[in-house]
Protein backbone atom coordinates (compact mmCIF):
# COMPACT_ATOMS: atom_id res chain seq x y z
CA UNK A 1 0.00 0.00 0.00
CA UNK A 2 1.44 3.32 -0.89
CA UNK A 3 1.84 5.40 1.88
CA UNK A 4 2.44 9.50 1.88
CA UNK A 5 5.86 9.90 1.03
CA UNK A 6 5.31 7.57 -2.41
CA UNK A 7 2.41 9.19 -3.39
CA UNK A 8 4.20 12.57 -2.94
CA UNK A 9 6.47 11.42 -5.19
CA UNK A 10 4.12 10.60 -7.85
CA UNK A 11 2.72 14.31 -7.35
CA UNK A 12 6.13 15.53 -7.89
CA UNK A 13 6.61 13.59 -11.34
CA UNK A 14 3.09 14.48 -12.55
CA UNK A 15 3.63 18.36 -12.15
CA UNK A 16 7.15 18.00 -13.58
CA UNK A 17 5.93 15.99 -16.51
CA UNK A 18 2.06 16.07 -16.65
CA UNK A 19 0.90 19.85 -15.62
CA UNK A 20 0.09 22.34 -17.68
CA UNK A 21 -0.89 19.83 -20.66
CA UNK A 22 -4.11 19.14 -22.47
CA UNK A 23 -5.29 15.83 -22.74
CA UNK A 24 -5.90 14.61 -26.53
CA UNK A 25 -7.17 11.43 -25.72
CA UNK A 26 -8.62 8.64 -23.13
CA UNK A 27 -8.98 5.06 -23.62
CA UNK A 28 -10.03 2.93 -21.11
CA UNK A 29 -8.87 -0.51 -20.98
CA UNK A 30 -10.19 -2.17 -18.45
CA UNK A 31 -13.51 -0.40 -17.21
CA UNK A 32 -13.08 -1.94 -13.35
CA UNK A 33 -10.53 0.68 -13.09
CA UNK A 34 -13.18 3.53 -13.63
CA UNK A 35 -15.97 2.47 -11.70
CA UNK A 36 -15.63 4.80 -9.23
CA UNK A 37 -16.44 7.51 -11.91
CA UNK A 38 -20.46 8.20 -12.86
CA UNK A 39 -21.39 6.44 -16.05
CA UNK A 40 -18.04 4.14 -15.99
CA UNK A 41 -15.54 4.08 -18.92
CA UNK A 42 -17.73 5.48 -21.74
CA UNK A 43 -18.52 8.82 -19.73
CA UNK A 44 -14.87 9.05 -18.40
CA UNK A 45 -13.05 9.00 -22.05
CA UNK A 46 -15.55 11.70 -23.04
CA UNK A 47 -15.22 13.75 -20.06
CA UNK A 48 -11.59 13.99 -19.80
CA UNK A 49 -10.83 14.39 -23.33
CA UNK A 50 -9.67 18.02 -24.36
CA UNK A 51 -9.44 19.27 -20.00
CA UNK A 52 -6.05 20.71 -19.40
CA UNK A 53 -4.14 19.20 -16.23
CA UNK A 54 -3.10 21.64 -13.50
CA UNK A 55 -0.83 21.21 -10.80
CA UNK A 56 -1.29 18.01 -9.57
CA UNK A 57 -2.29 17.72 -5.03
CA UNK A 58 -2.19 15.75 -2.60
CA UNK A 59 -3.89 15.40 0.72
CA UNK A 60 -2.51 12.40 2.58
CA UNK A 61 -2.29 9.12 0.30
CA UNK A 62 -5.14 11.13 -1.78
CA UNK A 63 -4.07 11.97 -4.93
CA UNK A 64 -6.03 14.39 -7.85
CA UNK A 65 -4.95 16.33 -10.42
CA UNK A 66 -7.41 19.59 -10.86
CA UNK A 67 -9.30 19.76 -14.71
CA UNK A 68 -9.71 22.79 -16.05
CA UNK A 69 -11.58 22.96 -19.29
CA UNK A 70 -9.81 25.83 -21.89
CA UNK A 71 -9.70 29.30 -21.03
CA UNK A 72 -11.15 28.53 -17.60
CA UNK A 73 -10.14 27.66 -14.11
CA UNK A 74 -10.44 24.15 -12.73
CA UNK A 75 -14.00 23.23 -11.16
CA UNK A 76 -13.50 19.49 -11.07
CA UNK A 77 -10.12 16.63 -10.93
CA UNK A 78 -9.23 13.84 -11.34
CA UNK A 79 -8.98 11.71 -8.73
CA UNK A 80 -6.41 8.81 -8.29
CA UNK A 81 -6.98 6.20 -6.40
CA UNK A 82 -4.14 3.81 -6.10
CA UNK A 83 -4.69 1.18 -3.96
CA UNK A 84 -2.43 -1.70 -3.17
CA UNK A 85 -1.34 -2.18 -6.63
CA UNK A 86 -1.57 1.25 -8.52
CA UNK A 87 0.96 3.39 -10.56
CA UNK A 88 0.76 6.12 -12.67
CA UNK A 89 4.12 6.12 -15.44
CA UNK A 90 4.54 8.83 -18.09
CA UNK A 91 5.88 7.42 -21.07
CA UNK A 92 6.36 8.18 -24.57
CA UNK A 93 3.34 7.21 -26.60
CA UNK A 94 5.67 4.50 -28.81
CA UNK A 95 6.66 2.67 -25.73
CA UNK A 96 5.45 -0.77 -25.18
CA UNK A 97 2.75 -1.11 -23.10
CA UNK A 98 3.64 -2.49 -19.55
CA UNK A 99 1.85 -5.59 -18.30
CA UNK A 100 -1.28 -4.73 -16.29
CA UNK A 101 -2.53 -1.32 -18.24
CA UNK A 102 -5.54 -0.34 -17.32
CA UNK A 103 -6.01 2.92 -18.58
CA UNK A 104 -4.37 5.32 -20.91
CA UNK A 105 -4.17 9.26 -21.29
CA UNK A 106 -2.89 10.84 -24.14
CA UNK A 107 -1.22 14.47 -23.40
CA UNK A 108 -0.54 16.91 -25.94
CA UNK A 109 2.85 19.15 -25.79
CA UNK A 110 2.60 22.33 -23.86
CA UNK A 111 3.77 24.26 -26.40
CA UNK A 112 5.03 27.17 -24.37
CA UNK A 113 7.07 25.09 -22.15
CA UNK A 114 10.81 25.73 -21.31
CA UNK A 115 12.26 22.13 -21.33
CA UNK A 116 13.46 20.46 -24.36
CA UNK A 117 10.24 17.54 -23.88
CA UNK A 118 7.90 20.25 -23.40
CA UNK A 119 6.71 20.46 -26.92
CA UNK A 120 6.07 16.88 -27.05
CA UNK A 121 3.20 14.51 -26.61
CA UNK A 122 3.34 11.87 -23.74
CA UNK A 123 1.05 9.08 -22.08
CA UNK A 124 0.31 8.88 -18.84
CA UNK A 125 -0.73 5.59 -18.23
CA UNK A 126 -2.59 3.79 -14.95
CA UNK A 127 -1.22 0.38 -14.22
CA UNK A 128 -2.36 -1.89 -11.62
CA UNK A 129 -2.12 -5.54 -11.20
CA UNK A 130 -4.95 -6.27 -8.71
CA UNK A 131 -7.61 -3.52 -9.60
CA UNK A 132 -8.40 -2.19 -6.04
CA UNK A 133 -7.32 1.38 -7.43
CA UNK A 134 -8.97 3.36 -10.16
CA UNK A 135 -9.14 6.83 -11.23
CA UNK A 136 -12.18 8.67 -11.66
CA UNK A 137 -13.61 12.31 -12.06
CA UNK A 138 -14.80 14.29 -9.24
CA UNK A 139 -16.18 18.02 -8.36
CA UNK A 140 -13.91 20.29 -6.41
CA UNK A 141 -15.58 21.87 -3.15
CA UNK A 142 -13.89 24.27 -0.66
CA UNK A 143 -12.20 23.43 2.36
CA UNK A 144 -13.99 23.55 5.82
CA UNK A 145 -10.86 25.46 7.26
CA UNK A 146 -10.02 27.48 4.09
CA UNK A 147 -13.00 27.92 1.68
CA UNK A 148 -10.73 29.55 -1.09
CA UNK A 149 -9.13 26.03 -1.17
CA UNK A 150 -10.58 23.74 -2.92
CA UNK A 151 -10.64 19.67 -2.89
CA UNK A 152 -12.39 16.68 -4.44
CA UNK A 153 -15.57 16.11 -2.68
CA UNK A 154 -14.68 12.41 -2.36
CA UNK A 155 -11.18 13.64 -0.24
CA UNK A 156 -13.14 16.46 1.77
CA UNK A 157 -13.60 14.74 5.01
CA UNK A 158 -9.68 13.97 5.21
CA UNK A 159 -7.87 16.03 7.47
CA UNK A 160 -4.72 17.30 6.42
CA UNK A 161 -1.33 15.78 6.60
CA UNK A 162 1.53 16.76 8.71
CA UNK A 163 3.17 18.16 5.45
CA UNK A 164 0.59 20.52 4.31
CA UNK A 165 1.34 24.20 4.96
CA UNK A 166 -1.43 24.63 6.53
CA UNK A 167 -1.64 21.45 8.76
CA UNK A 168 -2.44 22.72 12.54
CA UNK A 169 -0.56 21.11 15.45
CA UNK A 170 -3.09 22.90 17.93
CA UNK A 171 -6.14 21.68 15.88
CA UNK A 172 -5.03 18.20 15.86
CA UNK A 173 -4.38 18.34 19.33
CA UNK A 174 -7.72 19.34 20.30
CA UNK A 175 -9.01 16.61 18.26
CA UNK A 176 -6.87 14.18 19.99
CA UNK A 177 -8.00 15.36 23.43
CA UNK A 178 -12.13 15.32 22.19
CA UNK A 179 -11.39 11.69 20.49
CA UNK A 180 -10.60 9.50 23.51
CA UNK A 181 -9.41 6.94 21.80
CA UNK A 182 -5.74 5.11 21.90
CA UNK A 183 -2.88 6.87 19.96
CA UNK A 184 -1.99 5.07 17.28
CA UNK A 185 -5.31 4.50 16.35
CA UNK A 186 -5.97 8.33 16.72
CA UNK A 187 -2.65 8.61 13.77
CA UNK A 188 -3.85 6.00 11.87
CA UNK A 189 -7.37 8.08 11.68
CA UNK A 190 -7.61 9.92 8.36
CA UNK A 191 -10.60 12.16 9.80
CA UNK A 192 -8.31 13.38 12.41
CA UNK A 193 -4.87 13.38 10.99
CA UNK A 194 -4.16 11.87 7.62
CA UNK A 195 -1.27 10.01 5.63
CA UNK A 196 0.27 8.41 8.47
CA UNK A 197 0.62 4.48 7.80
CA UNK A 198 1.61 1.42 10.04
CA UNK A 199 5.38 2.10 9.94
CA UNK A 200 5.17 6.14 10.12
CA UNK A 201 2.82 5.76 13.08
CA UNK A 202 5.46 3.02 14.97
CA UNK A 203 8.10 5.14 14.27
CA UNK A 204 7.01 8.73 15.11
CA UNK A 205 5.90 7.05 18.32
CA UNK A 206 9.45 5.67 19.07
CA UNK A 207 11.08 9.28 18.41
CA UNK A 208 8.38 10.87 20.77
CA UNK A 209 8.94 8.28 23.62
CA UNK A 210 5.35 7.12 23.30
CA UNK A 211 3.32 4.14 23.45
CA UNK A 212 0.67 3.58 21.35
CA UNK A 213 -2.20 2.96 23.75
CA UNK A 214 -1.69 5.88 25.75
CA UNK A 215 -5.23 7.25 26.04
CA UNK A 216 -5.52 10.38 23.68
CA UNK A 217 -7.16 12.49 26.30
CA UNK A 218 -4.31 12.34 28.89
CA UNK A 219 -1.66 14.13 26.41
CA UNK A 220 -0.90 17.23 27.12
CA UNK A 221 -0.10 20.03 24.64
CA UNK A 222 3.82 19.39 24.91
CA UNK A 223 3.03 15.65 24.14
CA UNK A 224 0.94 16.46 20.99
CA UNK A 225 3.24 18.86 20.15
CA UNK A 226 6.38 16.14 20.10
CA UNK A 227 4.69 13.61 18.66
CA UNK A 228 3.69 15.85 15.36
CA UNK A 229 6.81 17.26 15.18
CA UNK A 230 8.23 13.37 15.36
CA UNK A 231 5.15 12.23 12.42
CA UNK A 232 6.77 15.47 10.30
CA UNK A 233 10.62 14.49 10.85
CA UNK A 234 9.96 10.76 9.94
CA UNK A 235 8.03 11.81 6.76
CA UNK A 236 10.46 14.47 5.82
CA UNK A 237 13.35 11.52 6.29
CA UNK A 238 11.37 9.19 4.32
CA UNK A 239 10.96 11.73 1.38
CA UNK A 240 14.55 12.48 1.04
CA UNK A 241 15.44 8.75 0.89
CA UNK A 242 12.91 7.97 -1.92
CA UNK A 243 12.65 11.00 -3.49
CA UNK A 244 14.56 10.05 -6.25
CA UNK A 245 12.62 8.38 -8.81
CA UNK A 246 10.70 11.51 -10.65
CA UNK A 247 13.70 13.32 -12.11
CA UNK A 248 13.18 10.49 -15.10
CA UNK A 249 10.77 10.33 -17.02
CA UNK A 250 9.23 7.19 -15.34
CA UNK A 251 7.12 7.88 -12.60
CA UNK A 252 6.46 4.93 -10.38
CA UNK A 253 4.61 4.12 -7.31
CA UNK A 254 4.29 -0.05 -6.31
CA UNK A 255 4.72 0.29 -1.77
CA UNK A 256 7.17 -1.80 -2.42
CA UNK A 257 9.87 0.87 -1.52
CA UNK A 258 13.22 0.29 0.26
CA UNK A 259 12.70 3.75 2.14
CA UNK A 260 13.87 3.63 5.76
CA UNK A 261 15.49 0.17 5.28
CA UNK A 262 18.75 1.19 6.80
CA UNK A 263 16.66 3.62 9.50
CA UNK A 264 14.04 2.00 10.97
CA UNK A 265 14.40 1.76 14.31
CA UNK A 266 11.39 -0.31 15.55
CA UNK A 267 9.18 -1.36 12.54
CA UNK A 268 9.98 -4.64 11.65
CA UNK A 269 13.18 -4.78 14.57
CA UNK A 270 11.18 -6.59 17.05
CA UNK A 271 13.91 -8.25 19.02
CA UNK A 272 16.48 -6.17 18.78
CA UNK A 273 18.09 -3.91 21.20
CA UNK A 274 16.64 -0.30 21.20
CA UNK A 275 19.32 1.93 19.74
CA UNK A 276 18.29 4.92 22.27
CA UNK A 277 18.21 3.10 25.44
CA UNK A 278 21.90 1.27 24.15
CA UNK A 279 22.85 4.60 23.55
CA UNK A 280 21.99 5.69 27.41
CA UNK A 281 23.55 2.28 28.63
CA UNK A 282 20.81 0.76 29.12
CA UNK A 283 19.52 -3.14 27.40
CA UNK A 284 16.01 -3.52 26.34
CA UNK A 285 14.48 -5.26 23.28
CA UNK A 286 11.87 -3.99 20.60
CA UNK A 287 8.50 -6.14 21.15
CA UNK A 288 5.74 -6.55 18.64
CA UNK A 289 1.92 -6.60 19.89
CA UNK A 290 -0.68 -7.61 17.50
CA UNK A 291 -2.92 -4.20 16.83
CA UNK A 292 -5.81 -3.67 14.43
CA UNK A 293 -5.31 -7.10 12.09
CA UNK A 294 -1.31 -5.55 11.91
CA UNK A 295 1.18 -4.93 14.57
CA UNK A 296 2.64 -2.22 16.88
CA UNK A 297 6.37 -1.90 17.77
CA UNK A 298 7.54 -0.32 20.48
CA UNK A 299 10.40 -0.29 23.11
CA UNK A 300 9.26 -1.22 27.10
CA UNK A 301 11.57 0.98 28.61
CA UNK A 302 11.81 3.94 26.73
CA UNK A 303 7.86 3.58 25.79
CA UNK A 304 6.45 2.28 28.56
CA UNK A 305 2.92 0.77 28.76
CA UNK A 306 1.12 3.78 30.49
CA UNK A 307 -0.92 2.91 33.42
CA UNK A 308 -4.27 3.36 31.53
CA UNK A 309 -3.82 1.72 28.20
CA UNK A 310 -6.41 2.22 25.81
CA UNK A 311 -5.88 -0.81 23.42
ZN1 LIG B 1 14.24 2.18 24.32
Amino acid sequence: MPELPEVEVVRRGLETWAAGRPVSGVEVVEPRSTRRHDGGAPAFESQLSGLRLAVPERRGKYLWVPLAAAGSTPDRALVAHLGMSGQLLVNSPGDPDPRHLRIRILLEGEGEGEGEDSGTALELRFVDQRIFGGLFIDALVPTSDRPDQLVPASVAHIARDPLDPHFDPDAVYQRFRRRRTGLKRALLDQGLISGIGNIYADEALWQARLHYARPTETLNRSESGRLLTAVHAVMVQALAQGGTSFDSLYVNVNGESGYFDRSLNVYGQAGRPCARCAAEGHQSLIVKDRFMNRSSAYCPRCQPVPRRARW
